[in-house]
């Protein structure tokens, strides 16, 4: 039997948990303990943008994850942690949004447009890949990080190596997230299309593979890394990553004005040193990772 129950690893618990309870839609308040970004209070904006909107108000919706260590992961009070929300409270600052005005929403890989569209939430900051197809519904701000598909085993897998791997060995399932983009990517390279189990979250999945359900786990190495360092030595990272995965931040489609503001806005956070910082304070802290520098922002169409 593994040993696998670390203290971050109950945080994931407790996330999973609380999507539970709250049916993965619920809705949370609350600040974080890492050092917060200074709300601008002189900060003015056109009148009629979704800027002067969020200003006046003084609070703004989130959507981030609540399980995925690194870049979103609910701390002890339920409130997430890690690179995307600090990247998002670095925006609502910019805003003239405190922390405690921010209502952060758990936003599984499935539910990221809906929660869009439906005004849900007044932006995603969830290690969102930027596609052709969500932007059939959506806009992306961005990119601001650029990961890459990767594949997690149990420690003593020595069959899997790599994608390549999966359809010599049909009966070693794969597990991925519904909605999410390795989800889709992987399957060129099963036996069979039952080889792939797909559930909500990447904690679903970690707790798969440590239970031996599955053989694998597949999504961005950078949520996996978050999920090794926290196994207490049970999973390990196989092959080399096989795509390219640039994390955006969704908006409601059309809102180039809202889209550009975002983007001058991560042009600053790299120039003043809160990037690289919010990543050695985040996901920057495990092992194998690496500081980006910001990626140079795709037009705001
Ligand atoms: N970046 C990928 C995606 O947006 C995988 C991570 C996730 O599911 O959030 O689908």
């Amino acid at each position: 039997m593994r040993k696998f129950r670390t203290a971050a690893l109950a945080g994931v618990a407790t996330a999973a948990l609380a999507l539970t309870a709250c049916g993965g839609g619920g809705e949370l308040s609350g600040d974080d303990a890492a050092e917060q970004p200074t709300a601008e209070a002189s900060a003015t904006f056109e009148a009629g943008t979704k800027m002067a909107a969020i200003n006046e108000a003084g609070t703004i919706k989130i959507g981030t994850k609540f399980d995925q260590p690194g870049f979103g992961l609910a701390n002890l009070q339920n409130v997430p942690e890690g690179f995307d929300v600090d990247v998002a409270e670095y925006i609502a600052a910019k805003l003239g949004v405190p922390a405690d005005g921010i209502t952060w929403v758990p936003s599984p890989s499935a539910q990221r447009e809906d929660l869009i569209v439906n005004g849900d939430v007044d932006m995603v900051v969830a290690t969102y890949t930027i596609n052709d197809a969500r932007k059939e519904r959506i806009t992306f701000a961005g990119p601001y990080y650029v990961a890459g598909q990767q594949i997690m085993v149990a420690a003593d897998n020595t069959t899997i190596t790599g994608p390549e791997s999966l359809k010599a060995n049909p009966d070693q399932k794969i597990c991925s997230v519904t909605g999410s983009t390795p989800a889709e990517n992987i399957r060129e390279y099963l036996a069979d299309p039952s080889q792939l189990v797909e559930f909500a979250g990447y904690s679903d999945c970690a707790a798969q593979l440590e239970s031996g359900q599955v053989a694998a786990v597949t999504t961005d190495n950078v949520i996996l890394t978050g999920l090794v360092a926290n196994s207490d030595g049970a999973f390990k990272l196989v092959g080399e990553q096989f795509t390219e995965e640039p994390y955006g931040i969704g908006i409601t489609k059309g809102d180039t004005a809202f889209c550009e503001f975002i983007n001058t806005t991560l042009q600053e956070m790299s120039e003043d040193g809160s990037y690289e910082e919010a990543w050695n304070a985040t996901a920057g802290q495990y092992e194998g990772t690496e500081v980006p520098t910001l990626p140079a922002a795709d037009p705001c169409v």
